[in-house]
């Protein structure tokens, strides 16, 4: 019974069946509760109800992936800021400098892959920031470091880096990512937890996995011992690109493979991320056991389209990029929903 595996869930990290059979199970409203439930229970007894809100500073590198993965904004070709446009040394220290204003007290540099290797210019935007702030700072620019580079940003104060593999699955993967490697990625992820770094990681939801898929892909996770953070997104079928015509991702479904990853690794942080990064969802990721995300608090980008304006944010423009603050909106959020906000 549901009832009986969530109870035992509580105090217990749930099995590969179980966490199968909770996804099968979970189908309408009322178990989606149940476990809602067990989840924010699990997360406020293992990593405490405190929400840390990441800051964001990208692009810091182009992408060179060709094709472009087919989810990809990049593929309707209109992404300056990963092709000839990335954030300059200046940008990124500005940028830390406005988002160290706000209270946040870590922030992701991120970019695209650069195939030939990204040590050189990720070593300057760790430096950047390092040089106006005291964040935390973690990096994702996929699988572009060799293991010297993490060894050097380790040793310049970085704490987590981030390999997503989105899908676990090798099918699934060379079909939404042809021109991407899995195994890199995974040997990416490897390294990360060698180093002794905190290795973050993200699954998206909708790309074509199946439910076995998401729970060996979150018993993959179990095996890295110095996993600190996953997100889970969902996909966003953009106008444009090879996907548009793809069902977009249910937020339930998200939530559900979330909230089964909480019972599962218990007390690293769960985000959501992508698309579903939309403050109005910021409740659902909150009743799924969500202790963390990104781009619901503050960041800085190249200015190149105009995205959702939501209330109560703050945006600002300065030369070529924008720096959002969503921490007025987003705080008041987290703490509604009877939890702290972790920033300064
Ligand atoms: S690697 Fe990232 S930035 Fe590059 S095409 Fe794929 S999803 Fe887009």
């Amino acid at each position: 019974m549901l009832s009986d595996v969530l109870r035992e869930a509580l105090s217990d990290p749930v099995t590969q069946d179980e966490a199968l059979y909770i996804l099968n199970k979970v189908q309408t409203i009322e178990n989606f509760l149940e476990l809602a439930k067990v989840a924010s229970k699990v997360r406020d007894d293992e990593v405490g109800a405190v929400f840390k809100f990441d800051g964001f500073i990208g692009s810091v590198t182009p992408c060179t992936t060709n094709p472009p993965c087919k989810y990809c904004s990049r593929s309707t070709g209109n992404r300056p800021d990963f092709a000839e446009k990335p954030l300059t040394t200046e940008e990124i220290e500005l940028g830390a400098r406005l988002i160290d204003s706000t209270g946040t007290k870590r922030v992701e540099l991120g970019g695209g892959t650069l195939w030939s290797g990204a040590g050189e210019k990720v070593t300057e935007a760790v430096k950047a920031v390092k040089k106006v702030s005291s964040m935390d700072i973690w990096i994702n620019v996929g699988p572009a470091l060799n293991k010297d580079d993490l060894i050097r940003v380790k040793e310049l104060g970085v704490r987590e880096v981030c390999s997503s593999l989105e899908t676990i699955n090798p099918k699934v993967f060379k079909e939404a990512k042809p021109g991407d490697s899995l195994e890199a990625r995974m040997k990416l992820a490897e390294e990360i937890n060698e180093v002794g770094l905190g290795l973050k990681s993200v699954m998206m939801v909708g790309l074509g996995s199946s439910y076995e898929d998401y729970v060996k892909h979150i018993f993959w996770f179990k095996k890295f011992e110095n996993l600190s953070s996953i997100s889970i997104t969902g996909l966003r079928p953009i106008p444009g690109t090879p996907f548009q015509n793809r069902p977009m991702a249910n937020p339930l479904e998200v939530a559900k493979v979330g909230a089964v990853a909480r019972l599962v690794l218990r007390d690293v942080d769960v985000g959501f991320g992508g698309i579903m990064n939309d403050p109005r969802l910021l409740p659902l990721w909150i009743m799924a056991g969500a202790n963390r995300a990104i781009h619901l608090g503050a960041h800085v980008h190249r200015f190149w389209s105009t995205p959702i304006r939501h209330p109560n944010t703050f945006v600002e423009k300065h030369g070529d990029i924008e720096f959002i603050n969503m921490l007025p909106l987003t705080t008041r959020l987290v703490r509604e929903m009877g939890m702290e906000a972790d920033v300064e």
